[in-house]
């Protein structure tokens, strides 16, 4: 464990502390669900409430050229929730969380910062055709997809021209900010170029109630709620408003650019404590997780495994296991997923899992597993054992 007590909060730029997790292996699994040969280091700020991970090796060329999020086709999306049996998709959930939170004026000049494909604004403009949509990301991959829905001069890559400088009423920012291993620099610049008075709207992941957050590599920010308005007032923002419920586990923020910069008030000490003894929990369930997975590894029957759910959990568990080669698949409901390969097995549907698989280890957020799987339908008549995370 890295005892180095000169790194840096890189919210509030005061001591980040000692680490409060450090994997026991040296490998470590990426949003993407990649396996990577670096430990995950997690640390946790005393001053401001921000959980923080070593920055990966490397980190700018791989959003660069290999952080290829969902770029398999144009429609590929992430299923976010299913809802009375219908499947409800991650970037039409953003679009319409984005439509009820904030009234675009018409023709409103709007800037997704990190877009990637740029889905939620195609689709919002799907709904809004007379906004003005531009993007911007740190890499010129997505650019095949911009193209195909926006006119030159709408996109930028690398850097932002100056000549945007000032000048939109929203910047978006959708997953984006937990990834930037300098997210000050980020909030300054999405600030300048937003006009006077305009509108930051952001979405990051909520470590405290989707736990895998916590040991994902490559995110560099796990905010709080207090961080995360440390770091938008810090950065000139105001208005601050941090809703936990709009989306998932997630922070959604709204705030107001261009108010007057004055100091930046401490958290109180009551509201560290009780977020250094969350994250302390979270740690400790992590330290766990091996150990928990191998123990139900050890006392299970000889049948073949199966792992449902081929996202981050599934892969996490898979990485675990002492015998990988038990698990014949993933079973993973979203038919994008089906039919892909993960760790060199196939990514089926509930229906096609093989009448000799005896164990199923759910691979979902902890929070929903046992209720997720209890409405696999057509498991129901099935003697299936379950590994619960
Ligand atoms: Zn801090």
């Amino acid at each position: 464990m890295s005892q180095d007590s000169t790194v840096v909060c890189v919210v509030c730029g005061g001591p980040a502390g000692e680490p409060v997790y450090a994997s026991d292996r040296e490998c470590s699994i990426t949003s993407l669900c990649e396996v990577v040969p670096s430990p995950t280091v997690v640390r946790f700020c005393q001053a401001c409430g921000h959980v923080q991970t070593t920055e990966m090796p490397g980190i700018e060329a791989y959003y660069d050229t290999q952080y290829k999020i969902l770029i398999e086709s144009e429609e590929e999306d992430q299923l976010y929730a299913m809802s009375n049996g219908q499947k409800v998709y991650r970037l039409d959930h953003q679009a319409r969380t984005l439509l009820r939170k904030l009234t675009p004026s018409a023709a409103a000049r709007i800037l997704d910062y990190g877009s990637a494909k740029g889905g939620t604004l195609k689709r919002l403009l799907a709904e809004r055709g007379d906004l003005r949509v531009h993007l911007f990301d740190v890499s010129a991959m997505y650019l095949p997809f911009w193209k195909a829905f926006l006119d030159e001069g709408r996109w930028a890559t690398y850097r932002p021209p100056a000549a945007w400088r000032g000048t939109f009423d929203i910047i978006t920012s959708f997953f984006s900010l937990e990834h930037v291993a300098r997210p000050r620099e980020m909030m300054a610049e999405i600030a300048s170029l937003l006009k006077p008075g305009g509108t930051f709207y952001g979405i990051v992941p909520n470590t405290f109630t989707n736990i895998a957050d916590f040991v994902v590599i490559d995110h560099v920010n796990h905010f709080s709620a207090a961080s995360l308005a440390f770091l938008l007032r810090a950065s000139g923002f105001g208005n601050i408003d941090i809703d936990e419920h709009a989306h998932t586990s997630a922070f959604v923020v709204t705030a107001t650019a261009a108010v007057q910069q004055g100091t930046v008030a401490g958290i109180p000490r009551s509201e560290i404590a009780r977020l250094g003894s969350e994250v302390e929990r979270i740690a400790a369930y992590w330290r766990n997780f091996s150990s928990c997975v191998r123990e139900f590894e050890d006392g299970r029957t000889g049948r073949p495994a199966a792992i449902y759910g081929s996202g981050f959990y599934g892969t996490f568990i898979a990485s675990c296991l002492s015998r990988p080669l038990d698990i014949r698949c993933f079973v993973d409901q979203n038919p994008f997923r089906q039919g892909r390969r993960l760790l060199d097995r196939p990514i089926i549907a509930p229906e096609a899992l093989p009448e000799e698989i005896g164990t199923v280890y759910v691979g979902l957020n902890p929070v929903l597993a046992r209720a997720e799987i209890a409405k696999v339908a057509c498991w129901s008549g099935r003697r299936l054992d379950h590994f619960l995370p």
